[in-house]
């Protein structure tokens, strides 16, 4: 597939033909090709988003919400074809791509599709001083939007559905390492009707292109999830411009689990918990902490039932565990096996990489259990983001939260248990943006989502979203 910028409405060569190659995770091959573009072709979408903003930010709420209903509705329509793309793209299982990925870039058009429509500005009565004070919510312009490869089109869609849905006119920029299904919703927005210029996709490198639009200094307000160094670098750039910044960066989640809690229920979520899309999301619980007194249990049913998903191929149904997304990923994270081995970490299984039949060059590896003793060790405090998990044993609830709070990062944590003190103790003292108890991973789109600490600030989702791309306003009138 030859991946093209999508600017003004158009599918246009990168102004200096420069091009990359696109791997496919499963087989190793090159599977298209995809622009290297460089700051001019910034410079192109900014001018094509800039001429867009004032008509765009002057449609109705209503206009605006049918159009993102209509981008909902082909994604569904396409849901096949773009799972397809995003499984070959990214070695996703088909599977996930189908119930996950897809479906929830459809639902981030839908919902902003009807949170725009509920969105209202606030006003007040000043008491005793015959004043009204009410307060606009205007659109900024254009925005910069940039996500990561884990789930391309599920966290591209995140950013794009609310800024636009918000007045905005938008110029993002999607992974290099997996461009396909961003480069098909070009396509899905010309047919929903979406005007030219309103979204601009320019593909390329982080350090080029995703750099040209953090440093342009009319983009005001830039949208990014990715690895917290990346945020550092970005913030670094954007802060001196006063941009407006939502930053959501990296994880290294603990899964908290007590001997009370529903125990078949927490084993079969903590398997998909731990390696769900290879390990490769932000949310994935990679730090578990047993209670004692039923440690070597789980450790038996754990390992029993890691045992049992099915390594292979993408594109297969049955397959739970697909391939890594680049060969180079895959190199890391075996590092970091090898790091933890040698720190003294015992590993209970894995550990290896998988030759998968017919695909010998894919990047796989198997899912992995390494026992730690010492949560200092590199695997208890490094984001590996990949299928391999740390697992200790904690004696008492003091000890667990200290444990799980001792960490850079503070994104989400999930805690097992049906003892409803220790569910408000641990809500309220985990150091984290999101709390699951009894659950993982289950999304209210209206709730905020983002994290604490290193993994980031700012926050997306629901209301949050909307005030991120938005720019508030007040207004006093004194009337006497
Ligand atoms: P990354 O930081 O390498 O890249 C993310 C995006 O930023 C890509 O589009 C990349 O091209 C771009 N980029 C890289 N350097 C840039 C620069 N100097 N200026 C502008 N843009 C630049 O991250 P990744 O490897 O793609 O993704 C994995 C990371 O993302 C992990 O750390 C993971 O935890 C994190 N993540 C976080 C969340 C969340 O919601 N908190 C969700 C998914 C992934």
């Amino acid at each position: 597939m030859k991946i093209k910028n999508y600017i003004n409405g158009e599918f246009v060569n990168p102004i200096e033909d420069n091009w990359m190659p696109n791997y496919n995770p499963s087989n190793g091959e090159v599977c298209g090709q995809i622009p290297d573009s460089t700051k001019k072709d910034v410079e192109k979408a900014y001018e094509a988003a800039a001429n867009a903003f004032p008509e765009w930010s002057s449609t109705t709420l209503e206009e605006r919400s049918t159009v993102l209903a209509k981008i909902a509705a082909l994604i569904i329509e396409r849901l096949d074809s773009l799972a397809s793309a995003e499984s070959k793209d990214n070695g996703k299982p088909i599977s996930l791509a189908k119930e996950v990925d897809i479906p929830r870039a459809a639902s981030n058009f839908q919902f902003f599709a009807n949170a725009i429509t509920q969105f209202s500005s606030e006003a007040h009565e000043s008491v005793g001083f015959n004043a009204v004070n009410f307060t606009l919510r205007q659109s900024i312009g254009v925005v910069g939007c940039i996500s990561p490869w884990n789930l391309p089109l599920y966290l591209f869609t995140w950013k794009i559905a609310p800024a636009i849905a918000a007045g905005n006119c938008v110029v993002a920029k999607p992974s290099e390492i997996t461009p396909m299904t961003a480069f098909l919703l070009g396509e899905i927005c010309t047919a929903a009707g979406l005007p030219k210029g309103v979204l601009n996709i320019v593909h390329g490198l982080g350090a080029k292109a995703g750099n040209a639009i953090v440093a342009h200094p009319k983009i005001k307000a830039i949208s990014f999830t990715g690895g917290t160094k990346t945020g550092a670098h970005i913030a670094s750039i954007a802060a001196p411009m006063f941009k407006k910044l939502s930053l959501e960066l990296g994880g290294k989640n603990p899964n908290i689990i007590f001997a009370d809690c529903d125990y078949d229920k927490m084993l079969t979520t903590t398997v998909r918990s731990s390696f769900a899309n290879q390990g490769q999301i932000c949310l994935c619980g990679s730090r578990i902490f047993v209670e004692e007194k039923i440690y070597e249990k789980f450790k038996r049913d754990f390992i029993k039932k890691v045992a049992q998903l099915k390594v292979g191929n993408p594109s297969e149904e049955t397959t739970k565990i697909g391939a890594l997304v680049s060969k180079e990923h895959l190199e890391k994270v075996k590092g970091h096996i090898d790091v933890a081995v040698t720190e003294g970490g015992k590993l209970l299984f894995g550990g290896n990489k998988v030759a998968v039949m017919g695909s010998e060059n894919g990047y796989y590896l198997q899912p992995t259990i390494i026992e730690v003793a010492d949560n200092k060790c590199k695997l208890n405090q490094e984001e590996v983001f990949g299928p391999v998990v740390a697992i200790m044993s904690f004696k008492t609830d003091k000890e667990v939260l200290q444990l799980a709070n001792d960490v850079k990062y503070g994104l989400s944590a999930t805690v097992w248990t049906n003892n409803l003190r220790r569910t408000m103790q641990f809500s309220q003292q985990l150091q984290t943006g999101i709390v699951w108890v009894n659950t993982w991973m289950l999304r209210d789109l209206r709730t905020p989502f983002g994290g604490q600490k290193d993994s980031g600030i700012g926050r997306e989702g629901g209301i949050e979203a909307l005030r991120f791309f938005t720019e508030s306003k007040n207004i006093c009138i004194q009337y006497d």
